[in-house]
């Protein structure tokens, strides 16, 4: 046991190679360490003459709280200067990154601990700020800091990849007018991680990213999944002309979702000659059309059956309804051929004169996008996978929450969803 009272106080402040000056203690305020490094000669890093101390200055830097109280590391540093008139270095101040990293405003090893628990831990930077006794932006700093260098500088954060996926995020609603901002999520979708974010939703960012990957690695991407979008669809054509193309079963029942509720809307005004108010029958009936079937219990499905029949003298929204339902039953379907001709089959059907024109639409889009909807089939995407998928996108989507820089967000996205390698936290050297 230690029982001197030097090394007892350099035992409990644990940074190496320094002094400690003292505690300040202003009841009320967080706990404030002095410390000074403790190497009293140094060399000119240009020269190597024996440097003068030219002038002493403290910086207060946020620290890990000590025994439940909010701490203040005070670093008084000195100015060195060098004697020699003719030397080019004139002076400098002392740094020791093993205490903190210039122009940073935690200590090293509270910046690291702020970005494992934001990035590994899920936890909030506002969580974070109110631990360290800090405001948001200090916490974010940090977290930005290291967090960039540990996804960025680890070239061996993902290899090759067999099922590549691009997802729209949006990411921000910025200004006054709440003005969208969207980005692109690039994702192995085999193993749910999260391998880069792109601004925009066009194809030119994808594009470059995939380019940069190199032949190899994209060589070996098998798969390549996409919501029914034309942009993303014409980035798989250009750099992955061998993968197959498969769209996302989330967004191919989204779609038909979408027209559902379009019918919906028209009906609505051609039959009651307004937009839908809270006791009219095909308003009060439009969660239950989008539920999925199996989920409506038998009065559920009874209430929606008549609300229909009060508001839908045509049964054209029934017929969307029905649509929807028959689209989603194309993922019960488990053999690939079979798979195929029920969705040309279903195509066509939906394209029938007697269809509302939302219907006929959702067989032109069935028919444009059969490929990649039967694809699905062949590349036996297993529930579980979907599950990680799910998650995944959740977390992503969280880690968009309020995010104004894209760079900012982008960071932020690959610490909780990109599967870094927290082991090297310890090493990284902060931007
Ligand atoms: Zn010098």
């Amino acid at each position: 046991m230690e029982t001197n009272p030097i090394r007892m106080c350099e035992l409990l402040v644990g940074l190496p190679d320094v002094n400690v000056l003292g505690v300040g203690d202003i009841p009320g305020g967080p706990l404030r360490v002095h410390v000074e490094l403790r190497a009293s000669t140094v060399g000119c890093p240009e020269c190597g003459v024996v440097a003068h101390v030219k002038d002493r200055y403290q910086v207060e830097l946020i620290d890990l709280p000590a025994f439940g109280r909010w701490t203040r590391l005070v670093w008084h540093k000195r100015r060195w200067r060098c004697p020699d008139p003719g030397c080019p270095m004139g002076s400098w101040s002392e740094q020791d990154s093993r205490i903190a990293a210039s122009r940073q405003a935690l200590s090293d090893r509270a910046g690291r601990w702020a970005t494992r628990q934001v990035g590994e831990s899920a936890s909030s930077v506002n969580k974070i700020a109110d631990e360290l006794g800090c405001d948001w932006h200090t916490v974010n700093d940090a977290v930005i800091a290291y967090g960039t260098a540990l996804v960025d500088d680890d070239p061996a954060r993902y290899g090759l990849v067999r099922a590549l996926g691009l997802d729209e995020t949006l990411f921000v609603r910025e200004g006054e007018y709440h003005r969208q901002r969207f980005s692109t999520s690039i994702v192995d979708v085999e193993r749910g991680q999260l391998l880069d974010v792109v601004p925009g939703r066009s194809g030119a960012e994808p594009t470059t990213w995939l380019n940069a990957q190199g032949p190899a690695f994209l060589a070996h991407v098998a798969y390549a999944t996409l919501d029914l979008s034309g942009p993303y669809r014409a980035v798989f054509d250009a750099t992955l002309p061998y993968a197959t193309q498969v769209a996302d079963p989330f967004h191919v029942v989204k779609v038909a979702n979408q027209k559902l509720d379009e019918c919906r809307r028209r009906v609505q005004v051609e039959v009651f000659g307004h937009r839908g108010h809270k006791s009219d029958p095909l308003y009060r009936a439009r969660r239950l059309l989008t539920m999925a079937d199996e989920r409506l219990v038998d009065k559920g499905r009874a209430k929606l059956l008549g609300l229909l029949a009060a508001g839908d003298p045509k049964s054209e929204v029934a017929t969307a309804w029905h649509a929807k339902e028959v689209v989603r039953s194309i993922y019960g379907l488990d053999n690939e051929i079979v798979a195929r001709s029920f969705v040309e089959r279903l195509g066509h059907d939906l394209q029938d004169e007697s269809s509302p024109p939302e219907v006929r639409s959702l067989g032109r889009t069935l028919l444009r996008w059969k490929d990649q909807i039967v694809a699905w089939h062949e590349a036996h995407f297993t529930n579980a996978r979907s599950e990680t998928m799910n998650n995944l996108i959740k977390r992503t989507k969280r880690a968009a929450f309020g995010f104004r820089s894209f760079t900012n967000y982008r960071v932020r996205a690959l610490l909780y969803a990109g599967k870094p390698n927290w082991d090297l936290l310890a090493t990284v050297t902060p931007r």
